[in-house]
């Protein structure tokens, strides 16, 4: 009988409970960090390290070099003298002590000095008999069982745990597992591509994240994981780029000169230059036997209803239906109007689909789609659940699919709808959040980017305030001027409306205490999206007419709403918001001829919310505000918990890791260029990776 040595991959998927260092219990609890296999220990990357590089023994430390040395806490005294308060934490280390010594130290930051604690601490230390002292040193704590560097390793890893398992555990089964194990990995990358990209081959990588030797080492490591993970993501946006183009027909839908005139003749105002440079760019897409997949991204503000119609209407005059659909009632109902304003002397027929709608109504609308007497389709998500539950699809002849913010829907939703016809539709999908570089490349990186990078003419910039409490009146009187001239105002409050308990308190609240206070001699009203949909659009249209002078209102005036004579913006308890969110609610005023003025009203908790609201005053460019947050933030919520769809990334840091990001997608899309389908054989192992992590999500199914 033939003997059977385990293969690489055999031994790369060793379930950890024969692993060494790993017994039948803490198997269990390792599941919970998902390391179930060999392989998945190699991939556990650090989330940092300590830095050991100059970690002493007491007798040999030297005076004033920076030095760390390892202890356990003995006790912690506070002295107060004139100058003030000063901290004495004694850490015995080996058989010496070494003083720690602080002044001034917050109270919050004592509490963690307790007597037992083992802790690493880094400072220049003074001989100053009989210890050594350290004043103002960085204290790190240790968990029970870890050692004092016993391994001489210049870096610890540091790894996520779970209860149970302790970074000494995790160092040594992945200390004992790299010699055997790293060296089986397989190389992706084909030799061409590591050298070309300067990335560390695979096991020494594996070894190098874990354990490195230097700073440079380290480095080099992750940036290959990063390089690969980023890597392989572009790919599978480049290869869903290319599929939609080769796999994928649409019918051309040309403009002419004639079609051109007669649109603008019926538009209230010139398009701007930034806008003619967007239509250009769209009308050049439609044009061709394949679905367009356009982003258009314009701060709020700018104009992008008027683009998205001239798109529309070019479609229209070639015989096709087109979809117009919003995130939100409101939206869609206001986009609704303007439409029927501008196209109130032609003979387009617009339909109107929203949840709430009445069977008969719907019934009638479906009607008209199906016939195609209705071109435009106006409406929420229940246009999608509707033509999805259909089982085919309602329309006669859809040539465009246009979607206004689009971070409000996911992945999937571009592409859901059918024409009606054996081609794909077009789609131009609309963002007016402004979000950084490269999170456009990441989570719209398969689409076409246009940049509406102006706002239309006459438009008055908004002056922001970050107001403290004593403010108020000051506020209330300023707008009470403005109101009297005859503007209008908004006041937002925050609330939690996914909460079960939900209670509009809040928001009565405050529209009370004003309507009976400060704006009494004026017209208030509020609005909050669990209104029924009829009261909201009275409201919104009682608001538009000016017999609603001031409206309280929660986010759901977040996203689009134009009404010009709005110019005044109170923020509630601002710092329940995120700078995006802040931005599009000051997007609200300042729309028309007069200009804006904002103020916030927060209590911060915190600096890092003081500087975020800080930064929102004091800018007024979307896009620096988009970098800023994510800056303050992080990428931590983009992925994941939105609904786009992609998994989350592992390693790579959108903010911190935007040059390899750079690097990373023109090598993805020269890669996929030269070889459509990664069919060389060289190739194969990128692209059975890529398949394995974003096959799905990206609908690559038939890839080759
Ligand atoms: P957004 O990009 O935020 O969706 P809108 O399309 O709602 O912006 O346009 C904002 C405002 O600017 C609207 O009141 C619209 O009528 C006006 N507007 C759009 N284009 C022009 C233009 N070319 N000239 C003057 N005003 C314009
Ligand atoms: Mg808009």
């Amino acid at each position: 009988m033939q003997q059977n040595t385990p293969s690489a991959s055999d031994l790369l998927r060793t379930p950890a409970i024969y692993l060494k260092g790993v017994g039948e219990a803490r198997a269990e609890l390792l599941k919970k960090l998902d390391l179930f296999r060999a392989f998945d220990f190699l991939f556990y990357f650090p989330r940092d390290y300590q830095d050991m590089t100059d970690f002493r023994d007491v007798s040999q430390l030297e005076p004033k070099k920076l030095q760390t040395i390892g202890g356990t806490i003995r006790d912690c005294e506070v002295r107060e003298t004139r100058k003030g308060i000063i901290t004495i934490l004694n850490v015995r280390s080996g058989n010496d002590y070494v003083q720690g010594i602080w002044f001034n130290m917050p109270n919050f930051q004592r509490r963690d000095m307790i007597p037992g604690r083992r802790i690493l601490m880094t400072g220049k230390p003074a001989w100053n008999p009989p210890f050594w002292k350290m004043t103002h040193p960085v204290v790190t704590y240790l968990a029970d069982d870890e050692y004092n560097n016993e391994s001489g390793d210049p870096f610890l890893p540091v790894y996520p745990l779970t209860e149970g398992i302790t970074q000494f555990h995790l160092r040594r089964i992945i200390r004992d597992l790299l010699p055997s194990h790293a060296p089986l990995l397989d190389e992706v990358f084909p030799p061409y591509l590591l050298e070309r990209f300067r990335l560390v081959p695979i096991s020494e990588a594996v070894k190098a994240i874990h354990f490195p030797n230097t700073e440079e080492e380290k480095n080099a490591a992750r940036r290959r994981f990063v390089f690969q993970e980023l890597f392989i993501l572009q790919l599978g946006l480049a290869m869903r780029r290319i599929q939609h183009q080769t796999q994928l027909k649409a019918t051309a839908i040309e403009s002419n000169p004639k079609i051109d005139t007669r649109i603008r003749q019926i538009f209230p105002f010139q398009l701007t230059e930034a806008q003619n440079k967007v239509v250009r760019e769209i009308i050049a897409d439609m044009a061709r036997p394949f679905p367009m997949n356009r982003l258009l991204q314009g701060d709020v503000g700018s104009g992008k209803t008027l683009v998205a119609l001239y798109a529309m209407l070019v479609a229209v005059a070639n015989n096709f239906q087109c979809v117009f659909m919003s995130p939100t009632e409101v939206l869609a109902r206001q986009h609704l109007r303007t439409l029927q304003r501008i196209l109130e002397n032609s003979d387009v027929k617009i339909a109107e689909m929203f949840g709430g709608q009445k069977p008969t109504q719907r019934g009638m609308f479906l009607q008209q789609i199906m016939t195609g007497e209705a071109k435009i389709v106006v409406g929420t998500q229940a246009i999608l659940s509707n033509a999805v539950s259909l089982n085919y699809s309602p329309f006669h002849k859809l040539g465009l699919v246009v979607i206004d913010e689009q971070h409000k829907f996911g992945v999937k939703q571009r592409g859901a709808l059918k024409s009606g016809t054996k081609f794909d539709p077009h789609y131009l999908v609309m963002t007016a959040t402004p979000i950084p570089r490269s999170v456009t490349m990441t989570l719209f990186g398969d689409l076409d980017v246009s940049l509406l990078d102006s706002l239309p003419p006459g438009r008055q910039k908004v002056k922001s305030y970050y107001a403290e409490p004593n403010q108020r009146e000051k506020w209330d009187d300023f707008v009470r001027n403005k109101l009297r001239e005859g503007r209008q105002a908004f006041v937002v409050v925050p609330l939690v409306e996914e909460s079960e308990n939900w209670d509009a308190s809040s928001l009565v609240q405050t529209f009370d205490r004003l309507k009976n206070g400060p704006y009494k001699d004026f017209r208030v009203g509020y609005i909050h999206g669990r209104m029924t949909t009829e009261e909201k659009e009275r409201i919104m249209l009682d608001f538009r007419s000016g017999e609603i002078q001031v409206l309280v209102a929660t986010t759901v005036i977040e996203v689009g709403v134009d009404v010009p004579n709005a110019t005044l913006l109170t923020i509630e308890s601002a710092e329940r918001f995120g700078i995006a969110q802040l931005h599009q609610l000051r997007g609200r005023i300042g729309r028309g001829a007069h200009p804006g003025f904002c103020s916030v009203f927060a209590n911060p908790t915190n600096d890092e919310t003081k500087e975020r609201l800080k930064a929102f005053v004091n800018t007024s460019d979307g896009f620096a505000l988009a970098e800023k947050d994510f800056e303050l933030r992080g990428a931590g919520d983009l992925f994941g918990t939105q609904q786009h769809g992609l998994p989350p990334l592992r390693i790579a840091d959108l903010t911190r890791d935007r040059a390899v990001l750079y690097e990373a997608r023109e090598a993805a899309l020269n890669l996929v260029h030269s070889d459509p389908g990664l069919a060389l054989p060289e190739h194969g192992k990128l692209r059975k990776q890529m398949l394995a992590r974003y096959g799905a999500v990206l609908e690559l199914g038939d890839v080759g």
